[in-house]
């Protein structure tokens, strides 16, 4: 019997993708010979920094092991003077399936606390393993910036995104800081996704938890080479579980070892030449290069930012991440507006709803589409409004 639950219909979020498919092949059927400009995507565009695929390519000849977690090791005692040992740190095939995997080693019944709009994998990764029986939101809205308060009670666990999706948000030094706190205080382990850290330009925004001092003994990291090194099909990332974690019951180094045991009964291994992929994209010369591709996307947010800010939107994010948040004009519902950007300014947006109760009445537009087709979206989207003055 499948190990879902009454809430399963309720919580499902995992329609948008395939629903905005379904609209957009609709649309397209009926007219043919409409060119769509496509800001609902959140994968990368641009191609792999060339000295990856070069590296990649050497590797399959030669297949001499490099060691990619002392390449990590090393970016984050540089970045963060952060000393992690080695078997702190877990290369996985990218961060979904960390931030779903990881329930496996709690017990169910946990109190959990997610952002409300975020991410869609983690609720519906509850709901699939039959946990979501006593989720706690937290609370993003206009007035926090998509910064949510405090939980007002104990949680088990607590994830959290900055820069965040959908929301473009980034938490402060100040306000990570008082989730960390939190956390050592009521023995809450946060599961901190930051696969967009490398979007952060403001040294005001951290781009690792492990930025706060204590947030070693209270946070899981997953990150992922996806968004920030051109790797989405190409599937790495790392899980960084430190030795000193002391949440709940469970006492140091604890779940540090189960994860291991985890990961080795259940998981086979990312793949040697992703591996040698990612030893290249964390090199001084592939971190440059990745940068570029960074940079390339930061200035396609900010001509869309620009954009909506232009006609009238309301807009959040757009710094220090390649999304741009806006709530919808005329109190339209996040589908109406999607019907309408996608007729009237043939342009393909993310319905906000799409992320969460909370995401209803916003949109999401994305910087990872070519640069023409950004400029071009821009274009019709500002003619667009026209129509709605
Ligand atoms: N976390 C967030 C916030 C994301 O937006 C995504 C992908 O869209 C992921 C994780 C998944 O990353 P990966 O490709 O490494 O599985």
């Amino acid at each position: 019997m499948l190990k879902t639950n009454q809430n399963y219909k309720l919580l499902n979020t995992s329609y948008l993708f395939p629903e905005i498919k379904r609209k957009v092949a609709l649309f397209s059927s009926e007219f043919p010979n409409i060119t769509l400009f496509n800001l609902g995507e959140g994968d990368t565009t641009q191609p792999l920094a060339s000295s990856v695929s070069k590296s990649m390519i050497k590797k399959i000849e030669d297949l001499g092991l490099a060691t990619l977690k002392s390449q990590i090791a090393s970016n984050y005692n540089n970045s963060y003077a952060k000393n992690f040992d080695l078997s702190e740190i877990f290369i996985s095939d990218g961060a979904k399936t960390d931030l779903f995997n990881i329930q496996a080693i709690f017990q169910s019944g946990m109190k959990v606390a997610l952002q409300n709009p975020s991410y869609p994998a983690y609720i519906d990764s509850f709901v699939i393993n039959g946990n979501a029986n006593d989720l706690v939101y937290l609370v993003g809205n206009a007035e926090n910036k998509f910064v949510p308060s405090l939980p007002t009670q104990r949680v088990d666990l607590m994830y959290l995104c900055f820069p965040n999706n959908p929301t473009g948000a980034s938490a402060s030094y100040v306000q990570l800081k008082q989730f960390v706190d939190y956390a050592l205080k009521k023995r809450t382990l946060i599961i901190y996704d930051s696969v967009y850290s490398w979007f952060i330009e403001d040294p005001r925004y951290p781009r690792s938890i492990y930025e706060i001092p204590g947030a070693d003994e209270c946070a899981i990291e997953i990150q992922s080479l996806s968004k920030i090194a051109s790797f989405p099909s190409l599937r790495l990332g790392w899980t960084i579980i430190p030795q000193k974690l002391l949440a709940g019951s469970f006492k140091r180094r604890e779940i540090n070892n189960i994860w291991k045991r985890r990961q080795q009964t259940a998981f086979n291994g990312a793949s040697i030449v992703s591996q040698a992929g990612a030893i290249s994209a964390l090199s001084d010369k592939g971190l440059k290069e990745c940068d570029k591709n960074i940079k390339y996307y930061l200035k396609n947010t900010k001509l869309i930012k620009n954009c909506c800010e232009k006609i009238g939107l309301e807009c959040f994010g757009g710094t220090n991440s390649p999304y741009v948040w806006c709530k919808t004009p005329n109190k339209m519902t996040s589908w109406e507006f999607f019907d309408f950007l996608l007729k009237e300014a043939n342009t393909i947006c993310a319905p906000g709803v799409g992320f969460g109760s909370l995401g209803e009445g916003f949109f999401r537009l994305s910087g990872f589409a070519k640069n023409k087709e950004v400029l071009n979206a821009t274009q019709h989207i500002t003619k667009a409004f026209l129509l709605l003055k």
